[in-house]
């Protein structure tokens, strides 16, 4: 069983897919974290993200994995936990021109299929449903009002929890600047030419902005009588 959720950052993406992989007793898939991991190898070895080649080797030789603990996972680039520092604005600077290279993405798109070779998988990025995994069971292209995804990240970012509904205050100014970098990264996204952010055709849109964690999660479980099975199996 595949389960392929798409959409731009901020979204809401990496939580719901965690969630409904929790629920229902599936691996989850983080692509976005392997794209992250190559820019961050990038900025440590020195190599400039806009030289395509030389990226590309990088993407080749780095080698990214993840390992579960407790409910969570952890990222590995060449055996060191790079968890946080993948997270850091310098990476998310980087990550854009990096995640546009086609050989890039060649690569790690045979990574993605690889980690999924157990059949049982919830994956999340901006090219599962349309690219990785065409014939996915269930597609979900989930998006949000950019003041939300803004809000959203900056709560993360303050160590709120979205799965938990944990507010915290949250610098006005913080809040502009995120905004203004998933706009950025989005129009990166849509607009390059290898693999762009687009729905699947045969995804199911979810808009998230007034939706709260749970009917979000419960709306995705209730588009598969498989899941929703899985779903009550796992909680019985
Ligand atoms: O989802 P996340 O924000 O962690 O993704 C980081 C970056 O990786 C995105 O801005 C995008 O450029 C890239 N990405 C991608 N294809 C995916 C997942 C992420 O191009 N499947």
């Amino acid at each position: 069983m595949i389960v392929a959720i798409d959409g731009p950052s901020g979204s809401g993406k990496s939580s719901v897919a965690r969630e409904v992989a929790r629920r229902c007793g599936l691996t989850y898939l983080d692509t976005g974290a392997m794209y992250r991991s190559v820019a961050l190898a990038c900025l440590e070895r020195g190599v400039d993200p806009e030289d395509a080649p030389s990226v590309a080797e990088v993407a080749r030789t780095a080698r990214v994995e993840f390992v579960s603990e407790g409910d969570g996972q952890r990222v590995l680039l060449d055996g060191r936990d790079v968890t946080a520092q993948i997270r850091t604005p310098e990476v998310e600077l980087a990550v854009s021109p990096v995640s546009a290279n086609p050989e890039v993405r060649e690569t790690m798109v045979a990574l993605q299929r690889a980690c999924a070779a157990s059949g049982d998988v919830v994956a999340e990025g901006r090219d599962i449903g349309t690219v990785v995994f065409p014939s996915a069971e269930v597609k979900v292209f989930l998006s949000a009002s950019p003041e939300a995804r803004a809000r959203r990240r900056a709560v993360q970012r303050r160590g709120g929890n979205l799965a938990t509904g944990d507010d915290v205050d949250v610098d006005a100014e913080v809040e502009r600047a995120i905004l203004a970098d998933l706009v950025r990264r989005d129009e990166y996204d849509s607009s390059r030419e290898a693999s762009p952010l687009r729905a699947a055709e045969d995804a199911v849109a979810i808009d998230s902005s007034e939706l709260g964690f749970n009917e979000v999660v419960e709306r995705i479980v209730a588009l598969s009588p498989v899941l929703a099975a899985r779903s009550g199996e796992a909680r019985s």
